[in-house]
């Protein structure tokens, strides 16, 4: 039996979403593009090679809201084979996710993600990216979580050769009148 996210049932949602880019070096060394995390620009000698600006975060918190509801990937929905989506802003991403969400009668209660990346430190954005994804998915800073870890060197992700972000979201559905 399927069930639309429209259909009576469960007030409650939960998603995850999962992300990875590789990293190269910026040009000329290489074709790593500016490293943006959660919408912030980090400095950085190495940046994620993509289609679209490559924020390994926002893909996967959007990920997140649209598996909570059973509604088409991400990359289902923004092909990398469509060049209208080259260097795009993956708070477009975002915005058409939380906006599906909305049209169907649900909204972000919090959420909570982690970032692994190797060399280099985000402790100086984490800030900067809980209030950036706090305004993207329209709930108070206090329900956005974003939790950095290295991967011990190992595998080509401990080795800085790529970038990896997980996302937990819970939605909700929004009451009735409002
Ligand atoms: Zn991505």
């Amino acid at each position: 039996m399927t069930e639309s996210p429209h259909a009576s049932g469960a007030s409650f949602r939960v998603g995850h979403g999962y992300d990875l880019h590789r990293l190269d070096r910026r040009p000329p060394l290489g074709a790593g593009k500016p490293f943006i995390l959660g919408g912030v620009r980090i400095p950085a000698d190495r940046g994620p090679v993509a289609h679209s600006d490559g924020d390994v975060l926002l893909h996967a918190v959007t990920d997140a809201i649209l598996g909570a509801l059973a509604f088409p990937d991400i990359g289902q929905l923004f092909p990398d084979t469509d060049a209208a989506h080259a260097d795009a802003d993956s708070g477009t991403f975002l915005a058409e996710a939380v906006r599906r969400a909305a049209a169907a009668g649900w909204r972000v209660v919090n959420l909570d993600a982690t970032v692994i990346l190797e060399g280099v430190k985000i402790a100086p954005v984490k800030e900067a990216v809980r209030a950036r994804l706090a305004s993207m998915v329209g709930v108070p800073e206090a329900r956005v979580n974003v939790k950095g870890k290295s991967h011990e060197r190992v595998d080509a992700v401990g080795e800085g050769r790529a970038v990896e972000a997980h996302a937990v979201v819970l939605m909700e559905r929004v009451p009735d009148g409002h």
